[in-house]
């Protein structure tokens, strides 16, 4: 669907998956006004295809919208236009454990201008990709590099949203870590480089003395979905959970000591990803031996998942069929 200021949204419409094109001088090319979503459709033990809290992508798509001075959808409509696009393509939602079909709302500044302001005109689309299982043989515990030098995120920016620059900021870094092994960077605050904040794609969660700790939410780290789903399992599993930012010296003691006993991230694409080590200034700390999930990871993984797939029941109707 299309804006323009005046008129508001128009043209809403499914069609063919196709390029489109684009003015060369569309202001989200230069100014990089454009925010996103990303959100799973699950085929159930039963057959049926289901969205998991889509509701909640959508208001966070319009706070993100808010933030980056771009036009709100009607929520109810935008979600109704998403069940309605799976509906039709519901052949591409696989069947095995882990497969999904991803959805990826986006929203661009399509007016064409040179110039920094707020653009008169959007396009705001959907399109779909079938996703095969992030983990083939079984969940596996990853290696995660302790940026000392680059930042993602300093209070006051964007840090919280969901818009591309952010991504764009983070890739030096990744790459970085890719060429020496490790497989994400876990971002510290930017003012006292102390404080943990975010992984790449996912929110991270610690457990520390018997607790689940995990980054609170101030602006500058992206306000997970899978995290408040897991926070809110974690509670009824009886787990103390508190929301506070870890530094890296806990991370590094607390693991020494036997106090910091599992990590992991949190995030749509793996659900709950184990954390095998952490390295920091050439210095590395190995959870367990670095290879086995550990217990509470395991337990939140299958309870989340068995929620999505059906396997277990859904109290919090987090589950929409389509
Ligand atoms: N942080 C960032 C920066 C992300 O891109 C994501 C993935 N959307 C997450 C955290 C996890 O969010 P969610 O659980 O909603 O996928």
């Amino acid at each position: 669907m299309e804006y323009d200021a005046g008129r508001g949204w128009h043209s809403a419409r499914i069609q063919p998956y196709a390029p489109f094109t684009l003015d060369p001088a569309a202001m989200v090319l230069h100014y990089a006004q454009e925010i996103f979503e990303g959100l799973k459709a699950f085929r159930r033990e039963d057959g049926s295809v289901v969205l998991f809290r889509p509701a909640d992508n959508v208001a966070r798509f319009n706070r993100s919208a808010r933030r980056m001075c771009m036009p709100e959808v009607d929520e109810e409509f935008f979600l109704d236009a998403i069940r309605q696009l799976v509906r039709l393509e519901e052949r591409w939602v696989p069947r095995s454990h882990g497969t999904s079909l991803y959805i990826r709302p986006t929203m661009i500044a399509s007016e064409p201008m040179l110039g920094v302001r707020p653009a008169d005109s959007y396009l705001c689309y959907v399109i779909l990709s079938p996703v095969g299982a992030y983990y083939k043989g079984g969940i596996a515990p990853v290696k995660i590099w302790i940026s000392d030098f680059y930042v993602r995120a300093a209070h006051g920016g964007t840090g919280e949203v969901k818009t591309g620059g952010n991504y764009a900021a983070s890739l030096y870094a990744a790459r970085e870590a890719a060429e020496r092994g490790y497989d994400q960077v876990l971002w510290l605050d930017a003012k006292h480089k102390r404080y943990v904040e975010e992984v790449g794609s996912m929110n991270m969660c610690f457990v520390f003395d018997g607790k689940l700790v995990t980054s609170p939410l101030h602006g500058t780290i992206l306000d997970g979905i899978t995290r408040r789903s897991i926070l809110t399992l974690a509670r009824e599993m009886g787990l103390e959970v508190e929301e506070r930012a870890l530094t890296v010296d806990e991370i590094f003691e607390g693991v020494e000591s036997g106090r910091l006993t599992e990590a992991f991230g949190t995030g749509t694409a793996v659900v709950v990803s184990p954390v095998g080590q952490f390295t920091y200034q050439g210095k590395t700390v190995r959870l367990g031996d670095g290879e086995t999930p550990g217990e509470i990871t395991r337990k939140l993984y299958d309870t989340l998942t068995g929620i999505q797939y059906g396997r277990l029941p859904d109290p919090h109707g987090w589950v929409v069929a389509v």
